[in-house]
């Protein structure tokens, strides 16, 4: 059954859900091979580094799952200064990772944009190199935001844009979310981003109690719908200080089988969507110690190791079981390299690794 789908090219919902459902290990070997060809064939099995900083943790939003979410009043607020980002994104450069990403809580005021707008204007001027003439390459994900405020960012040099819709199911949208965030204000950015001229990337959690096959099969078709170039999804983990404490246990004895769902989901997404970047996310890695590399063997092609300052790591945690929390616990690009090559697979240094399917939907 899922040979016979996998080599047919129609994906409609109930073929995404056949997908979904792989569990056993001749269908997970059919689904790699499947989504490792796709990757060759579509877009370059080269694996993307982008340095993520976390560059504030105030916000002004309540995400019922987040563990920065506004009312969690335990949390140690911080904003790093313009000098500390500098210097990530200057080492990024150096190590030839193409590209930077910069990701914050959702804060509106024009102080804070127009320090990002700064922010922007440096980097890209300050990481000029030989083989990056312009500079690093820069994806933003610092939220929801006016048409306008979006077309500053882009301008001062950003050009890639995260925001996930989370779920593309309004219900269960509205159920993650207080009333005064709007599903049809999440999908009206994503066109606004993509008007803008900006490569845009969203993505949903898996394993959001009361989430169903049915939901992820429409994800998949809502990122088709919505031509999108960019993915990053990973599992959902509760984090204790949110009102999601409550399935704290049920999540947690879940996370098996939300991880094996990830891997599969990702695999999906690759197969159906063919040229779009996906990345292997940090949560995927919270449950799971090669869990990024788990994610590059079923069709990811972008890793995001985490450079925020150490000093304020712990005071990011979306979720419960963040790696690389202990001072000291950086993260070792070497190993990164070499477990990437042990995949066979090449890293992507000195270039920016645009998704292919920005340029092929900007063709018709
Ligand atoms: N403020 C930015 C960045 C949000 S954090 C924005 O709104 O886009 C980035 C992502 O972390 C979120 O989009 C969400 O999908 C994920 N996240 C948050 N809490 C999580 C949790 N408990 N488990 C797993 N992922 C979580």
């Amino acid at each position: 059954m899922l040979r016979k789908i996998l080599n047919s090219d129609e994906f409609g919902k109930e073929e995404i859900k056949t997908i979904l459902s792989s569990s056993t290990e001749e269908e997970f070997e059919l689904l790699k091979n499947k989504a490792t060809e796709t990757l060759k064939k579509f877009s370059s099995d080269k694996v993307y580094l982008r340095g993520l900083v976390e560059f504030s943790n105030i916000c002004e939003c309540n995400c019922f799952y987040c563990g920065i979410r506004k009312s969690n009043k335990s949390v140690n607020r911080f904003t790093l200064d313009d000098d500390e980002v500098l210097e990530q994104a200057k080492w990024c450069s150096e190590k030839g990772f193409g590209s930077f990403v910069i990701q914050s809580g959702e804060v509106k005021n024009e102080k804070f944009i127009s320090r990002i707008i700064r922010i922007l204007k440096r980097i890209k001027e300050e990481t000029k190199s030989e083989s990056q003439p312009d500079g690093l390459g820069i994806t933003l994900s610092v939220g929801e935001h006016q048409k306008e405020t979006y077309k500053r960012l882009f301008e001062a040099g950003a050009h890639r844009y995260l925001l996930r819709i989370e779920s593309s199911n309004r219900e269960l949208f509205e159920k993650i979310h207080p009333p005064e965030q709007l599903f049809e204000r999440r999908i009206q950015c994503l066109h606004d981003l993509k008007d803008v001229g900006f490569q845009v990337g969203t993505g949903v959690m898996i394993g959001i109690p009361g989430q169903t096959l049915d939901n992820l099969a429409k994800d998949i078709l809502f990122f088709k719908k919505m031509d999108i170039d960019m993915l990053g999804m990973g599992p959902f983990i509760v984090h204790k200080e949110t009102p999601f404490a409550e399935y704290y246990e049920e999540n947690l004895k879940n996370l098996h089988d939300i991880f094996r769902l990830s891997l599969n989901m990702i695999a999906a997404a690759r197969i159906v969507l063919k040229d779009v970047n996906i990345a292997s996310t940090t949560a995927l890695q919270a449950i799971h110690p090669n869990g990024r590399e788990e994610g590059l063997l079923y069709g990811a092609n972008v890793i995001m190791p985490l450079l925020t300052p150490a000093s304020v790591r712990k005071d990011y945690l979306l979720y419960e079981g963040k790696p690389y929390l202990e001072a000291g616990a950086e993260e070792c690009l070497d190993c990164l390299k070499s477990s990437i090559e042990n995949l066979d697979r090449e890293t992507g240094l000195f270039e920016y690794g645009d998704p292919k399917h920005f340029f092929n939907r900007k063709m018709h």
